[in-house]
């Protein structure tokens, strides 16, 4: 419809207290049909929800408005996970309604922070990865790049752990169950996505007469629900886009009529198993074929909708890269670039030579793990019978790139097989990280070392073909939810001390530095700590009957259970210092808890008996009077978003102890620093990073280097030779394996424990020593309060670089050419 006369535009929404309460009160009659007596909590929930999402709508509509009318670049973000966690706090703190959302509730006899505890948790991702892409949308609605984020509207979300007898349970999250206020379904965003099929013309470049080679098999319908994403200060609101799947035929009424009532919801089910469950595995390749249909589902869909809008709005296809800037988040949608070839050739008529010059300068990709177990290969003959396009167009792709790298001259026989799209040493698979790399005009790692190690690894061929192509963008998260939000205390302080700039400003942190040496302020800042530490306590003796003095030292490892991660050294080394309280009573002990929290992937053996075993050294500690007051062992169940807002606050001292060079780059180490605490760490992933701004002596850090873990395994490193110079380490290990832990089975964890003996690839016993001597000095750290609390203001004043927005410029400038 076209109008001449301009459209009238709702009046821009009040804020004040009164108006909110009026509204809310409007809301929950007419809304959701209760009246203010009946309303349960959820109601109230749900009223305030809807009564901040029009504040949002109207920015949102004016956010997309405007990019429209200026024809601005986008960002499109695809991940597989957004691990968004709640979002009504962000939204009402980013809109800066909180003060009035809080007056206008208690004048209807409602605590915000009470109803705020009823929302879910979207906890569409696994860890790290997915809270990453949720930072990152955050940031780029604030640093004001247009941009979508891509991804799939899961049913099941990832798993809620429950601990029975010491054992991970995994149950099922139904983060929908009372509806979803936050997402507008868009059924006019609706594309077919097909599967398997014959390809009509098939020929080597791809290239053919007819313009639709492939004709699929199976079809479902691809349709989006749009969440909206609020930056700092409400300025931009972006889109998160997800997709769910829907059958073409939601029931084929002739098997139906025939009496075969299960087989006429087959389309149905398979449509549904696609936005079903997120795989809970991190890290690690599920290998399943209804991964790579859901990878190239959000991958279709999402293309298909990039491509439907830039023609809509600039009707040249071919200009797609000046417009559109795609990153793919890890090689989850790495499928990605051989749909923007198909879409380009076979639906809008491009030769392959003119595709690939719109395709490659178009994507970006990210990659996120070293780990050869993480790296996604597909059996040649299972992509081929689903993806029989796509299969000849990364043969298309391969051959173009393996004619250039012979012409070189640069790569021999070796490496030439090694920047192959097909790994061709066993049965025949695709590499998705080569398909990615030669697909994207920028590769990047997410910390310096892990860039570094990329070029040496993973990628050593492609770097040496393209040597301009490897960059690095270390990771950050955003201040609003990391400090903000999940400590609105410790931002009281710091804004009393040193003003608001840093509310914009993550950096202008260091202006903290100085009150290090401050002795009022250092008093103030343990006051927050003991404070957040003391909510903790009360939120632990609720969930789980755990009874915590916050006056003790919390030592925190919070992160996806892995062998890598380390958990299995931090509990090895609370055996060491059990034994040593008492052994030694006399000693000066400094008073610690050491709180576990985490989640195994369900078919990771070792991560799951880590978690026994966490909770089995935790039983007998905590009952030894012996040790009692004096060392505290729990682990916390279903770590999460909403644990983690807790947990982060509460800490003093942040774990992060992987085997160095095997962690990308971590997250959480950034969350824990900004918040005050100490970090006990090996020179990895960011890390390294945390310690140049921090300065060496604010961090601990201990055990071997990247380099030494690599030449210790190439010269044959010898575990049990470790173990016997170690009097401590030998105990501890013998203990736990002889069942002094597991009376009731005890050979539970003599093939665990045996591991470290045989070949302790993940080098615990070679860094034991080190790290119980960093142990030992974060203790006599800890005796001396001035010292203690003057390092850790260093660390919330040292880490403000880490922000995501910071992150976000980086990309803005360097990948996607978008300069807000
Ligand atoms: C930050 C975060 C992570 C990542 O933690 P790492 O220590 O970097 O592995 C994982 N899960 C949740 C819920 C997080 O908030």
């Amino acid at each position: 419809m076209k109008t001449t006369a301009p459209l009238p535009k709702p009046a821009p929404r009040a804020t004040e207290p009164a108006v909110l309460a009026a509204e809310i009160v409007e809301r929950l009659t007419y809304r959701i049909g209760k009246n203010a007596a009946a309303a349960k909590p959820h109601d109230w929930l749900a009223a305030v929800i809807n009564v901040i999402r029009d504040r949002v709508i109207d920015r949102w509509i004016e956010a997309t408005q405007k990019t429209y009318e200026v024809g601005g670049k986008r960002v499109y973000y695809l991940s597989l996970e957004f691990l968004i966690g709640r979002l009504m706090r962000d939204a009402v703190s980013n809109l800066g309604l909180m003060d009035s959302m809080r007056s206008a509730l208690s004048s209807l006899g409602v605590e915000l922070d009470l109803i705020r505890e009823l929302e879910p948790d979207a906890a569409l991702g696994n860890g790290g990865l997915g809270r990453l892409a949720a930072c990152f949308m955050e940031s780029m609605a604030t640093v004001d790049v247009p941009a979508y984020g891509y991804g799939i509207r899961y049913v099941n979300g990832m798993f809620r752990q429950e601990i029975h007898d010491g054992w991970q349970v995994e149950l099922p999250e139904t983060w929908l169950a009372h509806g979803n206020p936050w997402e507008f379904e868009r059924r006019e965003a609706s594309y077919e996505v097909g599967f398997g099929g014959t390809v009509e013309l098939p020929s080597a470049d791809g290239s053919g007469d007819d313009a639709r080679a492939w004709k699929p098999s199976e079809r479902v319908i691809a349709t989006a629900y749009d969440t909206p994403v609020v930056g700092w200060r409400g300025e931009r609101v972006n889109t998160l886009r997800l997709w769910t799947a829907v059958p073409i035929d939601p029931i084929l009424l002739d098997a139906f009529n025939a009496g075969d009532h299960i087989g006429a919801l087959r389309e149905s089910n398979k449509a549904d198993s696609l936005a079903r469950v997120l795989y809970p595995a991190d890290s690690h390749i599920a290998g399943q074929e209804l991964r790579l249909r859901q990878e190239y589902f959000f991958s279709s869909a999402s293309l298909q909708d990039i491509v439907r809008r830039h023609v809509q709005y600039f009707g040249d296809v071919r200009t797609l890269p000046e417009k559109a800037a795609i990153q793919l988040n890890d090689t989850h949608p790495a499928v990605a670039v051989a749909e923007l070839m198909r879409l380009l050739m076979d639906e809008h008529d491009l030769t392959f030579d003119e595709a690939w010059a719109v395709t490659q300068p178009t994507f970006g990709y990210t990659n996120h793990t070293l780990l050869p177990e993480a790296l996604e290969t597909w059996p040649v003959p299972l992509f081929e019978r689903l993806l029989p396009r796509h299969m000849q167009l990364v043969y298309a792709i391969n051959a173009k790139l393996l004619i250039q790298a012979r012409r070189e001259k640069k790569l021999d026989d070796a490496a030439i097989s090694a920047i192959s799209l097909i790994d061709e040493s066993g049965e025949r698979r695709v590499r998705m990280a080569n398909l990615a790399f030669v697909g994207s005009h920028s590769v990047n790692g997410v910390a310096a070392l892990h860039t570094e190690l990329m070029k040496e690894t993973v990628f050593r061929d492609l770097h040496r073909m393209f040597p301009d192509r490897i960059n690095n963008k270390t990771n950050g998260v955003t201040p609003r939810r990391w400090l903000q939000q999940c400590n609105p205390e410790l931002t009281a302080l710091i804004r009393e001390a040193i003003g608001d700039r840093f509310l914009d400003d993550t950096e202008a942190l260091a202006d903290l530095a100085p009150l290090a040496d401050d002795a009022a302020f250092r008093e103030k800042f343990k006051a927050v700590k003991r404070s957040k530490k003391a909510a903790l306590s009360t939120l632990l003796r609720e969930r789980m009957g755990l009874r915590l003095d916050p006056s003790a030292l919390f030592d925190i490892q919070i992160k996806r259970i892995h062998e890598y991660k380390r958990q299995l050294l931090n509990i090895v080394e609370a055996v060491a210092l059990y034994d040593q309280i008492r052994s030694h009573p006399e000693r000066d002990w400094q008073p610690r808890v050491k709180l576990f929290g985490g989640k195994a992937a369900p078919s990771y053996h070792n991560a799951k008996l880590i978690i026994k075993l966490a909770n089995d050294v935790a039983r007998v500690i905590n009952h030894d009077p012996a040790v009692q007051g004096l060392l505290k062992v729990a682990f916390v169940p279903n770590y999460n978003v909403s644990l983690a807002e807790v947990m982060m606050p509460a800490a003093d001292l942040s774990e992060q102890i992987s085997t160095a060079g095997m962690e990308a780059s971590g997250t959480g180490n950034m969350k824990l620093a900004l918040n005050g605490a100490l970090t006990i760490g090996t020179l990895d992933g960011a890390n390294i990073e945390i310690k140049d701004r921090v300065g060496p002596e604010n961090i601990m850090i201990f055990g071997l280097t990247a380099e030494e873990v690599a030449e210790r395994r190439a010269n044959g490193y010898n575990p049990r030779e470790v173990i016997e110079g170690s009097r401590e380490l030998g105990q501890a290990l013998s203990a736990i394996a002889t069942g002094v832990f597991s009376p009731d089975d005890r050979d539970r964890y003599a093939e665990l424990i045996g591991g470290i003996y045989d070949h302790d690839w993940f080098m615990v016993a070679a860094d034991f020593d080190s790290y119980h001597g960093a142990q030992r000095a974060v203790d006599t750290l800890w005796a001396d309060e001035a010292t203690w609390y003057g390092k850790t203001i260093r660390n919330t004043a040292g880490v403000g670089w880490f922000s995501s927005d910071r992150t976000i410029r980086e990309y803005a400038r360097d990948i996607w050419g978008v300069l807000p």
